[in-house]
C-alpha cells in the first residue's frame, strides 16, 4: 500500500487519457470546412460508419460536471437544436458515401434522455432517413436516471436502441449532496428493472473515484449495490478536477477531496470489489463481464479507443453531430464549434461548423498505434509492430523506451527484447505509459496544466 502510495504520488502528474491521438487541444483552427468535406469525400468503402449525437442539455447542474452542457430548464431550446441536427446531418451526408453501413451510433456527451419521448423517437427518425443502420447496430444511449419515466426508455427501445449507459457516481448521501445530484437506490432499481424488462441487450453504469465527501467505507458500500444491480459493463472514472477550465467546480471544496491515500484505497476497493464480482479490468476505467465483446476484442488484440471510451469498432469513420461533437475518420480529426449559439448560426450559415481539426502524419499514426496497443492490449510486441508499420521499433521509439526504462525500475512495465508489457501494478499508471509515446506532450511546456491529472 505504502509503496502503492508512493508511486501514485510519483506518477500523478497533467496527462490525457488518449480517446484521441493526438490529443484535443492539438487541434488547430487551420482546418476549416474545405478540409473535412474532403475527409469525408475519401472513399472507404470497406470502413463502417459510427454516429454520434450531442444533446448539450441538462436539467440541473452537477458540480463535478466536465461535459461543455447548457444547464436549463426551458425546453423550447431543444427544438431549433434538433432541426439543425437534422440540417448538420443532412449536409454531412452530401459529402460521404451513405451506402456505408451505420455499425454503432451513440447519443450522449450531455444527456440525451433530457429529450421527451416524442422528439426521441423523432431526431432517431432524422438519423434513419440520412443514413442506412446496419441490422446488427450497437445502437446506445446515455441515460440520466433522474427525471426518466418508463415511457423514455420504450421511446428509445421502439428506436432500436439495444444499449444503455446510466450515470450512477455515488450513491452516497453526503457525496450525492457535495456534488449536488441526488439520486436514491429505489429510483436507480426501477430504471434498470424498467430497462431489463424491455430488453436492452447490454447495461453500462457510469462510476465516479474522487468526488468529495467520498470515502473507502462509504464507497465500498457504493460498489456492493452496484455489483448486486449486476450491470454487463462498469467504468469507472476518476474525477478530474480542473477548476481553472471549468469554473462550476469551483463549487466543490477542495478540502472535501479525498486526498491521495483515499483515492488510492478507493481504486483498490473497486479493483476488489468488482474483481470478486467476475468482472475483468479491461484497462485504465473499464469493466466488463468476461464474456462480454469487450473481452474478446482484448483477447483477440481488435480492442480500440476513441472518444466513448474503450471499442470493439475500430474500423468505422465517427461522424459526429451537435455542438462541440468530435468526428474522426483515419486520418482526420474534426471539433465542432463547442458554443451552442455560434454552432447554430454557423450550421443555418452552411450546414457546417467545423471549429478545428488535424490530419494526422503517417507519425502521428504510428505514435496512436502504439499508445492505442499499450493501452488497449496492455502489450506491444515490436517484431509485429515494426512489420506492419515498416519501421525498426527500437529505433524509431528509442525516446520512448529510454523514457519507459524509470517505470520499468518501478514495476509498472516490463521491457523485454522483443516487447514490453504492462505489469498489474502498472494497470493504475496507463496514461502515464502511453505518454512516453507522446511526441507531441514532450515538445510541450510542462508547466502548463492542460489534462487533469493521471492518478
Ligand atoms: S447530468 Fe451529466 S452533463 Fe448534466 S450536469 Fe450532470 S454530469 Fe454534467
Amino acid at each position: 500500500m505504502n509503496s502503492m502510495l508512493a508511486l501514485l504520488q510519483k506518477y500523478s502528474v497533467a496527462g490525457p487519457r488518449y480517446t484521441s491521438y493526438p490529443t484535443a487541444p492539438y487541434f488547430h483552427t487551420g482546418f476549416g470546412e474545405a478540409d473535412w468535406a474532403e475527409a469525408l469525400a475519401v472513399p472507404a468503402p470497406e470502413r463502417g460508419l459510427s454516429l454520434y449525437a450531442h444533446i448539450p442539455f441538462c436539467d440541473s447542474l452537477c458540480y463535478y460536471c466536465g461535459c461543455n452542457m447548457v444547464a436549463t430548464q426551458d425546453y423550447s431550446k431543444t427544438q431549433p437544436y434538433l432541426a439543425y441536427l437534422d440540417q448538420e446531418m443532412a449536409r454531412t451526408a452530401q459529402w460521404v458515401d451513405t451506402r456505408r453501413l451505420v455499425r454503432q451510433l451513440h447519443w450522449g456527451g450531455v444527456t440525451p434522455t433530457y429529450l421527451n419521448p416524442d422528439d426521441i423517437r423523432r431526431l432517431m427518425a432524422m438519423m434513419r432517413s440520412h443514413f442506412t443502420l446496419a441490422d446488427d447496430a450497437e445502437i446506445s444511449c446515455e441515460v440520466d436516471p433522474r427525471e426518466l419515466t418508463r415511457a423514455h426508455l420504450v421511446a428509445l427501445r421502439e428506436s432500436g436502441f439495444n444499449r444503455l449507459s446510466f450515470g450512477v457516481q455515488d450513491m452516497d448521501p453526503a457525496v450525492q449532496q457535495a456534488v449536488n445530484r441526488i439520486q436514491s437506490e429505489a429510483l436507480i432499481r426501477q430504471v434498470l428493472d424498467w430497462s431489463r424488462e424491455l430488453g436492452f441487450s447490454s447495461i453500462n453504469l457510469d462510476l465516479i473515484v474522487g468526488l468529495p465527501k467520498q470515502t473507502v467505507a462509504s464507497f465500498s458500500r457504493t460498489l456492493e449495490r452496484v455489483t448486486e444491480w449486476a450491470p454487463d459493463r462498469l467504468a469507472v472514472f476518476a474525477y478530474a478536477h480542473v477548476p481553472w477550465l471549468k469554473k462550476h467546480q469551483n463549487l466543490i471544496k477542495e478540502a472535501d477531496l479525498p486526498d491521495s491515500a483515499t483515492r488510492l484505497g478507493l481504486q483498490q476497493a473497486v479493483n476488489e470489489a468488482l474483481g470478486a464480482a467476475g468482472y475483468v479490468n479491461i484497462g485504465l476505467d473499464h469493466f466488463a463481464r468476461p464474456e462480454d465483446e469487450l473481452v474478446r476484442a482484448q483477447l483477440n488484440k481488435t480492442l480500440w479507443r476513441n472518444f466513448q471510451g474503450y471499442t470493439t469498432r475500430k474500423d468505422c469513420d465517427i461522424l459526429a453531430f451537435g455542438a462541440s461533437s468530435i468526428s474522426q475518420t483515419a486520418d482526420v480529426y474534426m471539433q465542432n464549434e463547442k458554443n451552442l449559439k455560434r454552432y447554430q448560426e454557423r450550421i443555418a450559415a452552411t450546414g457546417m461548423a467545423v471549429e478545428r481539426g488535424l490530419k494526422l502524419s503517417r507519425d502521428d499514426q504510428i505514435q496512436r498505434e502504439a499508445i492505442t496497443r499499450v493501452m488497449c492490449d496492455l502489450e506491444l510486441d515490436f517484431t509485429a509492430f515494426g512489420s506492419e508499420w515498416g519501421i525498426v521499433f527500437a529505433d524509431y521509439f528509442a525516446d520512448a523506451l529510454a523514457d519507459l526504462r524509470p517505470l520499468a525500475d518501478d514495476g509498472l512495465v516490463q521491457i523485454e527484447a522483443q516487447k514490453i508489457s504492462v505489469t498489474p501494478n502498472g494497470r493504475l499508471f496507463l496514461r502515464n505509459i502511453g505518454m512516453c509515446f507522446d511526441r507531441y506532450l514532450k515538445q510541450a511546456a510542462r508547466d502548463q496544466p492542460r489534462y487533469s491529472r493521471t492518478a
